[in-house]
């Protein structure tokens, strides 16, 4: 209403600066002295351009006309709406309920403009959609060879000659919140080790880099370690040799988590880092989750970071876009019909993200870089080659068969700058991991390096580092197209690792925590909004000092639990058990903690008299509705105990649109009556509760009250007990079950079940089919 208010003000300030215009404009001609001394002989020029300025000056009149005539009868239809009551269900004396038609259309306008996505065929067509992809691939799992999934790759020694290949080694370590052991037991094994090292190692020599995306993790050791400490990190952070990737709280899985949901958690993670650190994400790195969604790159994108990296794709789409260079392609919405929602994407070509499937094709090779696994360490190589470690005597030869791998690798991307991640799971955890590591490593650089006639430069690097290398290389600023690189539409899901090893069942293991989680995500967005409301109401009545401002901890611990169990383990239902009960106790604690805030907010904002809020955490002012006693039960639904004086029920719609709901609530006697906060009788129906398909609970009836609830707001209603015999008191009988088929029917609708079965075996219109059952 208000809006419509300020278009008729403004329609008619035009409307009158028009008008006043055209008065100008005459006045001006009648009045101009300089006019009257020529004596009024105007030339015919002159005269012609003032003719059109008043017929446009007319025209523009006219229009405002239609544009007020247009405000006036939107206005009017508006009040005529607004002037109806309430539309409640009338009861007729006939005994039936009659909905009212709906009181104003609850949607907005769209523009054209808007969905110019539906239009279509605008826009480029992608090079790849994943659909055709899928339809095009035979999926044989023909044997490769050393790299098993794919084939074999050649290529000719003289191929860098012009243009040598730039190698960006990445050490990495991937560190799950949760997956064979709890976040916290990660944490205090192997994670903070990691970090502390990672402090150390890193400034003993500048051309070291390390990456890392796990906030949660990250946030925990920060706020363990000393000032100095934190101004070491932010040091490293700012001189490019720690680069925080994705920034995400976790690492989410995208298959079964809400975009709610990893919105929020990257909104989490993103903060942390801006205020801790100071610092932006620029490039996506994921390498873990299993199957991606379209869903990721988009929000990536919309955070502002211009790449992204993804691993775990089915083998035999790696080996097809391996065989045509495109392993990296702009990644684009399926609606899109511009560039504007692309993102740069490298896809990891071959069967892990461990360091033998990252240096090139054949992993018996690869392996033998891997400096953790120098003899006499706890892991060695399957492949029966161990690593040696790098000197003098041996520098040329390892280098050289480091070089063939990166050569080989490379001959799959299109540009000759190479990617070549150095890590796993929970690596660099003890000191001499990273002397292994980065002392091997810079040896066989500055082998590499020395050496023109090999073509090559290597170094370690972050993964923005490489991704700005190839921009450079391409000659264009980050996030745009690199020339030839194709369009890619769709997503990556289902995943298979290896022959026919599909990993879909994770897309309904653990259901019932996959439910708590969108349980929490719903209380989480409730609480968010009417603590924002009653604070807003608090600060603004001068309240403030009596509001329990500490709710908004509990908010952040719940966005932090919510964000946590995004994690590709633990939304996914991968973890052990031991971790699956310890995220339930966390979504519990949080769910528990989102109710508390949310009854504080309730309370002060139904008080008509705000003076008289005292909070008292011992003594919640409301209950709710349901309860759980432990992480792994089933919610139970609290039953309101009628009395002699009226219970409110305090119902919150947090739709910002207004809705007609039927409110379910449980009471303890047939005998009730709702009625709204004013006293006036609401539309109500009264069913039994069931244990079983036959069982009735004694004493406990489902009252369903249907109400209409303001956008966004709280509404109260009171419950009766009524003993004067209302007709919604109906007392209620089970007859035993018989075998008969039987139909009900009203006069809309006839519905016909099977007696032994009681499904429903066929509906329609009475009276259609007269006495005939098919
Ligand atoms: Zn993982």
């Amino acid at each position: 209403m208000k809006l419509k208010k300020q278009v008729t003000v403004c329609g008619a300030a035009i409307f009158c600066v028009a008008v006043f215009s055209l008065y100008l404009m005459l006045d001006r001609v009648q009045h101009d002295p300089t006019r009257h001394q020529s004596g009024g002989n105007f030339p015919r020029s002159q005269i012609s351009v003032l003719q059109n300025r008043i017929e446009q000056l007319e025209q523009l009149l006219e229009e405002n006309h239609e544009i007020i005539s247009h405000i006036k009868d939107s206005v009017l239809e508006l009040t005529a709406h607004a002037e109806g009551q309430p539309a409640l269900p009338q009861h007729p004396l006939n005994g039936s309920w009659v909905l009212p038609p709906e009181s104003r259309p609850s949607f907005l306008s769209v523009s054209p403009q808007d969905c110019q996505f539906a239009l279509g065929g605008k826009g480029q067509s992608p090079d790849l959609q994943m659909l055709a992809v899928y339809s095009l691939l035979p999926f044989d799992n023909q044997d490769g060879g050393v790299w098993k999934q794919g084939f074999d790759i050649t290529y000719e020694p003289n191929e860098w000659d012009t243009e040598p290949l730039q190698v960006f080694v990445v050490p990495h370590s991937h560190n799950d919140p949760g997956w064979i052991k709890t976040f916290d037991k990660y944490y205090y094994d192997q994670t903070q080790h990691i970090l502390n090292s990672m402090v150390l190692k890193m400034q003993e020599d500048p051309r070291r880099r390390f990456i890392w995306s796990e906030i949660s993790f990250f946030s925990k050791w920060w706020d363990n370690i000393s000032a100095q400490k934190r101004a070491a990190v932010r040091r490293l952070v700012g001189n490019g040799q720690l680069e925080m990737v994705t920034g995400g709280w976790v690492m989410p899985d995208e298959a079964n988590s809400h975009y709610f949901a990893m919105i929020d958690q990257l909104i989490e993670g993103h903060q942390w880092l801006e205020k801790n650190i100071g610092v932006t994400p620029r490039s996506g790195w994921a390498v873990d989750p299993f199957g991606y969604s379209s869903t990721m790159p988009y929000l990536l994108k919309r955070s502002n970071l211009t790449a992204m990296l993804i691993q775990r794709v089915h083998y035999a789409i790696k080996k097809h876009f391996a065989a045509t260079q495109n392993l990296e392609f702009m990644w684009r919405q399926t609606w899109d019909p511009d560039m504007s929602t692309d993102i740069l994407c490298h896809m990891m070509p071959f069967y892990s993200y461990d360091v033998p499937h990252t240096c090139g094709p054949d992993p018996k090779i690869c392996c033998q870089f891997d400096f953790k696994r120098l003899p006499g360490g706890r892991i060695n190589c399957p492949w029966k080659v161990p690593p040696r470690a790098i000197t003098d005597a041996n520098v040329a030869e390892r280098a050289q068969l480091l070089l063939d791998q990166y050569r080989k690798k490379s001959k799959l991307y299109r540009s000759k700058v190479l990617l070549v991640p150095l890590g796993d799971d929970f690596r660099y955890d003890k000191p001499q991991e990273w002397d292994a590591q980065f002392l091997n490593y810079q040896r066989i650089f500055d082998f590499l390096n020395s050496r023109p006639d090999l073509h090559v430069q290597a170094q370690f690097g972050t993964l923005s580092d490489y991704f700005d290398a190839l921009y450079k290389k391409v000659g264009i600023v980050p996030g745009m197209r690199p020339p030839g690189f194709p369009v890619l539409t769709g997503d990556f899901f289902s995943y298979a690792d290896r022959e026919d090893h599909y990993w879909t069942g994770y897309y309904t293991s653990r259901p019932f925590y996959k439910s708590l989680d969108r349980v929490l995500e719903a209380h989480l967005r409730g609480a968010e909004i009417l603590y924002s409301l009653a604070l807003a109401h608090a600060r603004r009545a001068g309240a403030d000092g009596r509001y329990p401002l500490a709710d908004y901890a509990l908010l952040s611990n719940a966005r932090r639990n919510l964000g946590l169990f995004q994690h590709h383990d633990a939304i996914a239902g991968t973890a052990k058990e031991a971790v699956a009960v310890d995220y339930g106790v966390r979504l519990l604690q949080s769910l528990t903690n989102l109710k508390r805030v949310i009854i504080n907010a309730a309370h002060y904002l139904v008080l008509g008299d705000k003076d008289a809020y005292r909070h008292d955490p011992a003594a919640p002012f409301l209950g709710m509705d349901e309860t759980r006693s432990s992480q792994d039960s089933l919610p139970e639904r609290t039953v309101v105990k009628l009395g002699t004086s009226p219970r409110f029920l305090v119902v919150f719609n947090p739709l910002e649109q207004e809705r007609l709901s039927v409110v379910p609530v449980l009471v303890d006697s047939p005998h009730v009556r709702v009625l709204s906060e004013e006293g006036q009788p609401l539309p109500s129906q009264l069913s039994a509760v069931w244990n079983s398909a036959t069982d009735v609970v004694p004493n406990v009836y489902q009252v369903s009250v249907l109400a209409r609830l303001p956008a966004l707001g709280l509404r109260v209603l009171q419950l009766h007990k009524s003993l004067d015999g209302h007709p919604e008191a109906v007392p209620l009988h089970v007859f035993p079950a018989a075998a008969d088929d039987f139909c009900l029917e009203n006069q809309h609708l006839q519905a016909c079940f099977l007696g032994h079965t009681g499904l429903l075996q066929v509906s329609h219109p009475p009276g259609c089919c007269g006495n005939h059952r098919p």
